[in-house]
């Protein structure tokens, strides 16, 4: 029913235009034959590491109250049809065609798979909706839920796995509390591989105590996995979390925006070319929880800056990557 995996001919064409990364965004307006919009949806999923199974503290960087998204209609006080239904009307007005359904905080893999599949096939039946993308950690993935999803794929569905990684290294996962392994990360991503369903892996760059060669590993060891796309944050700190309380002890300092840049840059030279970019940087996080870094995180920003970095050093995406 439509086309599934990632086409590197078109990821080429891109990098032959002048673009230094392979963009998400570019990618679909060659790959797709419509203009494709993912809705976010809240369906007040819980996590394993905040309801007491793995831990109730959650990963140092999440804050308490669950993950602020400042996006009209996304939340779970409404239905998920009020959620879909609004947002697809708003979107239709601006001649959007064809929808993903993203279903994004906490952990949306986890809990009754019985409960999760109805709420993934309502999804589906919309005719608009192409597929999904589900916002998950790496060892919340059981063998139904996969099922399920292969399901869906087999049916012609594109589904996408957000899956946060943050960290391809133990001490790193450990110290920000994830409470999962870096064998659950290889796992998840060879099993939704092996099934046809797509991966976008979340990296966080700037974690406490990591080295520039740690980052630089997760990017090449990500690639080498054959991810398939890849979203790349700064860490920010949030108020009324574990790293808020490192931050004002003087335990972490965040990266400034000229360190980010590089990094990032250097990331991404080092990931291969034909991951595609999803994001460079978070959308607005609220002044009113923000306590560091100071600088403007938006992405568009950081997208512009990191462009302009590429082409002062006259490289691109990969041109360090050796797969
Ligand atoms: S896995 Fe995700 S939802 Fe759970 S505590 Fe960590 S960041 Fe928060």
């Amino acid at each position: 029913m439509y086309s599934l995996g990632i086409n590197k001919d078109i990821i080429d064409s891109i990098y032959k235009e002048g673009h230094p990364i392979a963009q998400y965004g570019l990618y679909m307006k060659r790959a797709k034959p419509y203009k494709v919009f993912k809705i976010p949806v809240d369906c007040g999923s819980i996590c394993p590491n905040k309801d007491g199974t793995l831990d109730t503290e959650g990963c140092i960087f999440c804050p308490k109250m669950g993950r602020p998204i400042g996006v009209k209609y996304c939340n779970s006080k409404y239905s998920l049809k009020y959620q879909i239904e609004k947002q697809m009307e708003n979107q239709k007005k601006k001649g959007v065609d064809k929808f993903y359904i993203y279903f994004y905080p906490g952990t949306n893999t986890y809990g009754d798979p019985e409960r999760l599949k109805e709420l993934w096939d309502f999804a589906l039946s919309y005719s608009d909706v192409v597929g999904l993308s589900i916002g998950t950690r790496p060892d919340c993935l059981s063998r139904e839920i996969l099922d399920i999803l292969e399901n869906y794929v087999k049916k012609g569905y594109e589904i996408w796995i957000d899956l946060g990684i943050q960290s391809f290294h133990q001490k790193t996962l450990d110290l920000i509390n994830r409470k999962h392994g870096v064998s659950h990360i290889i796992g998840a991503i060879l099993e939704c591989k092996r099934r046809g369903i797509l991966v976008c892996g979340h990296v966080i760059l700037g974690l406490p105590d990591e080295t520039w060669e740690e980052m630089i590993d997760t990017a090449e060891s990500l690639s080498k996995l054959g991810i398939d796309a890849l979203k790349i944050y700064p860490l920010v700190v949030v108020k009324g979390t574990k790293l808020e309380e490192m931050y004002w002890k003087g335990e972490y300092r965040a990266l400034d925006r000229k360190q980010y840049i590089k990094i990032l840059c250097d990331f991404l030279e080092h990931t291969s070319p034909y991951v595609l970019i999803q994001r460079v940087s978070k959308d607005k996080v609220p002044e009113e929880i923000k306590v560091s870094p100071e600088w403007n995180l938006s992405r568009l920003s950081i997208l512009n800056d990191a462009i302009k970095e590429f082409k002062r050093r006259g490289t691109r995406q990969g041109v360090y990557y050796r797969g």
